[in-house]
């Protein structure tokens, strides 16, 4: 089949691959000049990975499994709040890899033949027929397809287009900070993969390791306004978090602005009342945009490309809307479960006061087989 897929991000690419792999004649439009992806790092949970699996596309991306280890919430001196050894969890649901953005999405978009991605084309409009789907960008005619992916993210214009009704993306009142740097020789391991809380200001600071010799951390702050730029968001944490754990400063204070990425969080305002609307679909944060608190947005994408790959395997045109029904019927529930866990994770850890102080003392009376069974669940979403 003629399938067209919008948008070249981590969850579109994977899905180009499988959709190619499957024997479809498969068009992948970018807005960008170049495919890439920006840098910093990111967790690819083991569910992500067995989707990745399953479209032969795992292989370079397992190479870089977290190392067992201790993980989970301390407080913002570094004292465990729940931490978990992994190692158990890694016997049964697998290993998480933590990888470099820019690297994941080379590893994804290797296996794409040229001449079947089309950079510079922004796509304007989908104007959906009965026997197929015409792509226009620059008011023109670009494509016509049996069925088209709409994979253009957190932002996407085209579900605005599909689902004039849903009120699209909310503002959670916070922002992110992501910073890659080398990692300081010598550095205790203790902390690696640790999300910190403090309960006075209800932000957190989050670090992993991305291979041997480089750290990622990341910030979730209260947000006034429009984001500042990253001289005074890195000037702003550097107060805020100033008698944190001394790593902490440290590491933001060791990355230049210039490798440091600001966001204000968004996420869907509600699930998508559908992620098929007759022959288009949707994937990844254009489908089920939610906070990053629980790492799975890339993993949810990655599996609704699976998913896409499974239900269009085979197929005809006449049956294209049928067979993305089936692909809605399986990936929005799992998804808008997602979506309603990290909304509840985002704000077990930015809690103030009385009800984090509550929040701390739970989380250490937590029995560890418990912590165990939890973080399983997470990793096997
Ligand atoms: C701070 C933070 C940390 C995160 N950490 C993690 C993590 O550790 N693990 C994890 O799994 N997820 C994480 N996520 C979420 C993850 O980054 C996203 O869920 C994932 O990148 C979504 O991929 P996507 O392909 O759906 O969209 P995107 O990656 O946003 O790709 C969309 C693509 O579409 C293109 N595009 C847009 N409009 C058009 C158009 N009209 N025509 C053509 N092309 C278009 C864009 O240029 C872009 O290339 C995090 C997110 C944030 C904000």
């Amino acid at each position: 089949m003629r399938i067209v897929v919008v948008g070249a991000g981590l969850g579109g690419v994977a899905a180009a691959v499988g959709l190619h792999r499957t024997g479809h004649e498969v068009t992948l439009f970018e807005r960008a000049a170049e495919l890439r992806e920006a840098g910093t790092g990111i967790v690819v949970m083991p569910n992500g990975l067995r989707a990745l699996d399953t479209m032969g596309l795992a292989a370079d991306v397992r190479g870089r499994d977290m190392q067992a280890g201790l993980w989970g919430l301390r407080d913002r001196l570094g004292r465990p709040l729940l931490v978990t050894d992994t190692a158990q969890v890694q016997q049964v649901v697998g290993t998480p890899a933590m990888i470099d953005r820019a690297d994941l999405h080379r590893a994804l978009r290797a296996p794409l033949p040229p001449g079947l991605v089309r950079t510079g084309s922004p796509v304007e409009r989908l104007e959906s027929g009965d026997t197929e789907v015409t792509v226009i960008s620059d008011g023109e005619p670009v494509a016509r397809a049996d069925a088209v992916i709409v994979a253009d993210g957190i932002g996407s214009t085209l579900r605005a287009q599909l689902f004039p009704d849903h009120p699209g993306l909310r503002r959670t009142g916070r922002m992110d900070l992501r910073g890659m740097l080398p990692r300081p020789p010598g550095m205790a391991p203790d902390l690696l993969v640790s999300q910190l809380v403090d309960r006075r200001s209800g932000a957190m600071f989050g670090l992993f390791p991305v291979g041997e010799d480089r750290l990622y951390w990341f910030t979730d702050s209260l947000l006034d306004g429009t984001p500042p730029d990253a001289d005074e968001a890195r000037a702003q944490m550097l107060s805020l978090m100033a008698d944190w754990h001394p790593l902490v400063p440290e590491l933001i204070e060791a990355t230049p602005p210039a490798d440091i990425h600001v966001d204000p969080i968004t996420r869907l305002a509600e699930p998508l009342p559908s992620f098929a609307s007759g022959r288009i679909g949707l994937l990844g944060d254009a489908a089920h945009a939610m906070p990053p608190d629980l790492g799975q947005g890339a993993s949810q994408a990655f599996e609704d490309a699976a998913a896409l790959t499974r239900h269009l395997t085979g197929g005809e045109p006449a049956d294209v809307p049928q067979r993305l029904l089936s692909y809605d019927a399986e990936r929005r529930p799992s998804t808008s479960r997602m979506m309603r866990a990290a909304s509840r994770q985002s704000r077990l850890t930015s809690q103030t006061g009385v009800s984090a102080w509550l929040r701390d003392t739970l989380l250490r009376a937590v029995p560890s087989r418990l912590a165990t069974r939890q973080l399983a669940t997470l990793w096997q979403a």
